[in-house]
Order: structure tokens, then C-alpha cells, then sequence
């Protein structure tokens, strides 16, 4: 079943593609495309020339799963844009649900004219009927993923998580205090990661750590992975929550500095977003740095239940390598701790050798990347606690700066293309 993890992209390979082109206030176009993962940025504009005629068409949207409207310009983007698309037909087809065509919104230079709804011909490129003609459809609603998405925040709400109606599947890793599976949530047809750990506690206790996990409901931004719940059966707990396909940071090898930048812009914005909440994430690591297809980057497994971290070091007393010096003493930990584990995160895992609270910080090989990217991850590993850049200074830094563009296409092509890659050499399932 590995390639439910690697290549939805592949397995959707020779499955016929529809793409619904929306036209302002009148409805929409069905395009049907035989080859849709071939298929080009011009191909698409192409025929959204045909539909709207009048119009000067240079990009266009599409919607992801919030409903943010996504632009595409380039074959890059489209292939973000199939890539994503495919991986929520998965979805449907494993709930058994009608496939919905892929939505796309022209966005013209301007103002439309009247679409050509009869004879249309569509001929965007030479060879065998490649797509055929585009047909009117009365666009029905397609918000299936909402509607599940939806679904799912009403059976959280009412606390329906439970272990009968999880599928465990794949699993995706083991850590120092568990396991993490990729599973099948039944009611609303989700796929999730289930990270169960062994916890031999009492009842109270487990009902401290429940309390405790409660303020994850609360958790809502786009750089936190999303809790669905969570549950104990017998001596172990079972923490439900998004599940993000392009896995965590630590399986990849080295990455360039513009996708890097891209994703250290959205760690500071997750970490500055926990403790603007008072919750101090304790666990910075690139293996709790998720990314997926969609280019997203997502904070996980942070110090939210006192109990539940206490618990688990009782199985498990250790350091590691991201620790800031004054923690690994014994010390006062605050958020200063977690900007050094930030800091150390991205630096390559041959320096991080040299980190011995004793010896002098690390530093990058200048030359070898940016001064803006040197000097960031410089003062985040200032020995001192205080000497670090407080929350608000992080997101001044020119390296954080640099990259604030919201380009989630630069994250979304490299984890799509390390998946591949990773799935070539993995070879046939
Ligand atoms: P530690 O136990 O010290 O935190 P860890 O982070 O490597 O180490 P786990 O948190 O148990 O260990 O995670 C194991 C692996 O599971 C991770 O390295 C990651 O690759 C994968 N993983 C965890 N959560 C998710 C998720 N939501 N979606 C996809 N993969 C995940
Ligand atoms: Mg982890």
C-alpha cells in the first residue's frame, strides 16, 4: 500500500480527467481531458479562450480545501494544482464518493463576453483526440471535501473519535514515545495519522492528559496540524490528526534555500502562534515539521499536556540534538529555547556535531548560503537565552522577510518532486 503514501499523482495517471471551467455568474463549462497529467498551462488557456472568447485569459484558480482560491500561471503551478486535485479524487474514491470534477475560475484581463455554449471545439493539441469537447453542465455544487470536512468538525464536536471507527493502515514512523499510522477515519471518509503511545498511568491521569488536549480544538491555523481527537483504550492513547502526505522534514535531503525559506517562514508563524497562546512547543525538530503536495507546512507534536510529556519521559529520558544548551543544563526552558531548536533545525546535520553546550555555536559555512540565512540562524543559536530574537523580531529578520510571499507552489513542487524521486527508487509497490 505504499503508494497511497508516494504517488497518488501515478495512480491517477490514466483516469480521465474533468475539468469544470466557471464562468462569473453563469455557470460553468464541463472539459473533458484524457490525459491529465500531461496535460499544459497553454492547453488550459487554450480553452478557456474558446469558452470565453471575449476575454484576455492569463491565469487561473482553482480552490483548495479552506476554499482559498489558488492562481495558476505556469505548468509548475499546474501540476501543484493536478497533483492536489488528485489527491482529493483519492479521498472520493475511497469513501465511495461521486468524483467531482476539478474546478477552475478564469481570471481574465477583461471583462468576459458571452460564452460560446454551442459548437465548441477544442483542439489544443495535435494527436489523438487527446480532450474532447468541453460540454455545458449545470454546475452542480461541489463542495464534497467541504461537506466532509464539515462532517468531521460535527462528529469532533460531539466526541465521536473512537477506535471503532478508525482503520489503521500504513505505518508512517516510530518515535521515542510511539507510533505514528496513517488511518482511515469511517464516518467521514478521512484519512488521518493516528500517533498511539503506550502509557501505563492511572485513570485520573489519563483524564488530566484528555483535559489537557483540549486546547488543540482550539488550535486553528494553517501552520498547526489539525486535531481531530483523541482517545485512550487500555493502557495506551491514541492521538488523532491530520494527516500531511509529503511526511516530515527529516527524510529530505538537503534543501534548497528557497524552499527552505519558504518553510522557515511558516514555522515562525506556527511557533509565534502557539505562544501567542501560551504554549511553548518543546519538541522543534525537523521530524515534527510536516509538509504536503498542497506546498503547507505544519507544526506537530508540541508540549500541550504537562501530563502527557511527563508521562512520557518516564519511558523515555533523553536529549537531543535540537536542545538548547540552557535546557540540556537543566535549566529555564521559555520560548528563547524553543527559537535556538528553530535556529538548529535548519542547519545542515553535519554541523549539528559540534553543538556541545561547552563549545562555541554553530556556525554555517558562509559563502555556502545567503548572509540573511547566516546571520538568522546565528542569533537564534546565541548561547545567551536572552540575546535571541524575541517572537516579533523573528518575523522582522530579512531571511523571514524575504521569503513572506505566500508561495506555497515553491513547497508544493519540491515535496511533490522528492516524493517521486523517493518513489522511484522505491520502485513497484
Ligand atoms: P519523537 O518521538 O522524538 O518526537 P519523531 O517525531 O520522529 O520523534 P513521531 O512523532 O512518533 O516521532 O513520528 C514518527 C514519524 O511519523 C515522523 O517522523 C513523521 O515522519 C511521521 N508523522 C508524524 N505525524 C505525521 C502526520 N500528521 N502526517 C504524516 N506523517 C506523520
Ligand atoms: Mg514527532
Amino acid at each position: 500500500m505504499l503508494w497511497l503514501a508516494f504517488g497518488p499523482f501515478h495512480a491517477m495517471e490514466n483516469q480521465v480527467l474533468v475539468i469544470r471551467i466557471k464562468i462569473p455568474n453563469r455557470g460553468a463549462v464541463d472539459w473533458t481531458v484524457n490525459s491529465g497529467p500531461q496535460l499544459l498551462f497553454r492547453d488550459v488557456l487554450d480553452v478557456i479562450g474558446q469558452v470565453l472568447p471575449e476575454a484576455t485569459t492569463t491565469a487561473f484558480e482553482y480552490e483548495d480545501e479552506d476554499g482559498d482560491r489558488i492562481t495558476v500561471r505556469s505548468d509548475e503551478e499546474m501540476k501543484a494544482m493536478l497533483s492536489y486535485y488528485y489527491s482529493t479524487v483519492m479521498e472520493q474514491q475511497v469513501n465511495g464518493q461521486l468524483i467531482e470534477p476539478l474546478q477552475i475560475f478564469p481570471r481574465a484581463c477583461k471583462p468576459p463576453g458571452e460564452r460560446n455554449i454551442h459548437g465548441l471545439k477544442v483542439n489544443t493539441r495535435a494527436g489523438p483526440s487527446q480532450h474532447n469537447s468541453p460540454t455545458v453542465s449545470d454546475a452542480l455544487p461541489s463542495n464534497s471535501l467541504k461537506k466532509s470536512s464539515a462532517e468531521l468538525k460535527k462528529i469532533l464536536a460531539n466526541g465521536q473519535m473512537n477506535e471503532q471507527d478508525i482503520r489503521y493502515r500504513d505505518t508512517l514512523g516510530h518515535g521515542n514515545g510511539g507510533t505514528v499510522y496513517k488511518a482511515y477515519h469511517v464516518p467521514s471518509g478521512k484519512i488521518l495519522a493516528v500517533k498511539v503511545i503506550l502509557l501505563d498511568i492511572t485513570l485520573e491521569l489519563q483524564k488530566q492528559i484528555m483535559s489537557e488536549l483540549e486546547i488543540l480544538y482550539k488550535c486553528d491555523s494553517s501552520y498547526i496540524i489539525g486535531f481531530y481527537g483523541a482517545f485512550f483504550v487500555e493502557n495506551r492513547i491514541s492521538i488523532c490528526t491530520e494527516f500531511m502526505d509529503g511526511g516530515s522534514l527529516d527524510v529530505y535531503r538537503k534543501i534548497p534555500e528557497h524552499v527552505l525559506g519558504r518553510i522557515a517562514i511558516a514555522v515562525v508563524k506556527g511557533l509565534t502562534y502557539l505562544w501567542s497562546l501560551k504554549i511553548l512547543h518543546r519538541d522543534v525538530k525537523p521530524s515534527n515539521m510536516l509538509v504536503n503536495t498542497r506546498g503547507q507546512v505544519k507544526l506537530c507534536d508540541f508540549g500541550v499536556s504537562t501530563q502527557l510529556v511527563n508521562s512520557i519521559a518516564k519511558t523515555y529520558v533523553g536529549t537531543n540534538a535540537y536542545m538548547a544548551p540552557e535546557r540540556i543544563s537543566g535549566e529555564q526552558y521559555g520560548i528563547h529555547s524553543d527559537v535556538w531548536s528553530l535556529g538548529i533545525s535548519f542547519m545542515e546535520p553535519l554541523q549539528l556535531l559540534q553543538c556541545i553546550v561547552d563549545e562555541d555555536s554553530p556556525v554555517l559555512p558562509v559563502g555556502e548560503f545567503s548572509e540573511p540565512f547566516v546571520h538568522f540562524i546565528t542569533q537564534c543559536m546565541r548561547k545567551q537565552p536572552k540575546e535571541r530574537p524575541a517572537p516579533e523580531e523573528l518575523m522582522g529578520h530579512p531571511f523571514i522577510v524575504q521569503f513572506n510571499d505566500g508561495n506555497a507552489t515553491v513547497v508544493s513542487m519540491w515535496v511533490c518532486r522528492a516524493l517521486e524521486e523517493r518513489r522511484s527508487q522505491q520502485g513497484p509497490p
